[in-house]
């Protein structure tokens, strides 16, 4: 498939990138996964605050146009449905040091993979998750959608290790996300999910979650959350841009409510594929 690399649109086997990279020596570097529909990015300027956010926490330099470099790259795959991967490291100084300078050229990578359209898809092909709980080893940014991901990788695999799919973090007792993705629970018809805080990525589905919950008055409230408020809910969900919003319903081996989907998640997700299909067909 053709890349970015750095100004260019190019086959991959032709991207090449320094081995004094910053992104590549030390996680220096912040990213963002946008998905397209239909060759039409979705919550697109979300996103590209998201990564300005991002950037300007790590200081690194945010002087380009990203929607013109992934509304081109997403037509020079075919358009459809795709999600882009876009990286931005600090750079590459020749060298490795730890301390940087600010004469660095920032290395910004693109590319993208087919997705499915998870809202079109019927609520039947939905299928729901079972989860771990693991201690959150993170550091105390999450917010800032950094490249270092050792800890959402060790996780995960422990829960593919463990026959689940999910793994849900917790510090200090209370539920923080899952692995690459936010955490709802639902409690006699309102939705719980922790607030915004440096402790969790500020999902850009989550916030549209919120935002149908208040369209349609669905109660929600953002609170702290125990691994006994967990267990004893009667939905749990998880939330990504490019998975939607699932179901899990079993966590360390106990039950979640009926131990299907539930009725308001079902509601979500109708709600959310009747606003995408309006964006979509301009209706
Ligand atoms: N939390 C983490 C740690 C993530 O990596 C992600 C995204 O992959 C999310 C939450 C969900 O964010 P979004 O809905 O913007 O995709």
């Amino acid at each position: 498939s053709t890349v970015y690399l750095n100004g260019q649109f190019i086959p991959e086997e032709e991207a090449k990138v320094s081995v004094f990279d910053r992104g590549f020596l030390f996680g220096d570097s912040v990213y963002e996964v946008v998905p397209y529909y239909q060759g039409v990015g979705f919550r697109l300027q979300e996103h590209i605050d998201r990564l300005a956010h991002s950037l300007r926490a790590v200081s690194i330099k945010n002087a380009q146009d990203w929607q013109a470099i992934m509304d081109k790259l997403v037509a020079l795959n075919g358009g459809g449905n795709l999600s882009v991967y876009l990286q931005v490291t600090r750079g590459s100084a020749g060298k490795r040091s730890h301390a940087y300078g600010d004469e660095l050229e920032p290395t910004i990578f693109a590319c993208c993979t087919d997705i499915k359209d998870v809202w079109q898809a019927g609520v039947d092909e939905v299928v729901p998750l079972k989860a771990i709980v693991t201690e959150d080893l993170r550091w105390h940014r999450c917010d800032i959608k950094s490249t270092c991901l050792l800890p959402n990788i060790l996780v995960l695999q422990q829960a593919k290790d463990e026959g689940v799919q999910e793994a849900l973090f917790s510090r200090d007792g209370k539920l923080t996300e899952g692995s690459a993705c936010n955490l709802f629970l639902v409690k006699r018809g309102v939705i719980y999910t922790p607030k915004r805080s440096s402790e969790i990525l500020g999902g850009i589905t989550r916030e549209l979650i919120l935002e149908l919950a208040d369209q349609h008055g669905i109660q929600y409230q953002e609170i702290d959350i125990d691994y006994e408020r967990l267990l004893a809910a009667d939905e749990v969900w998880v939330s990504s841009s490019t998975r939607g919003v699932i179901p899990i319903v079993e966590i360390d081996g106990q039950q979640i409510g009926e131990g299907n989907k539930g009725p308001v998640w079902m509601r979500m997700f109708t709600l959310f594929s009747g606003f995408q299909r309006a964006l979509m067909t301009g209706s």
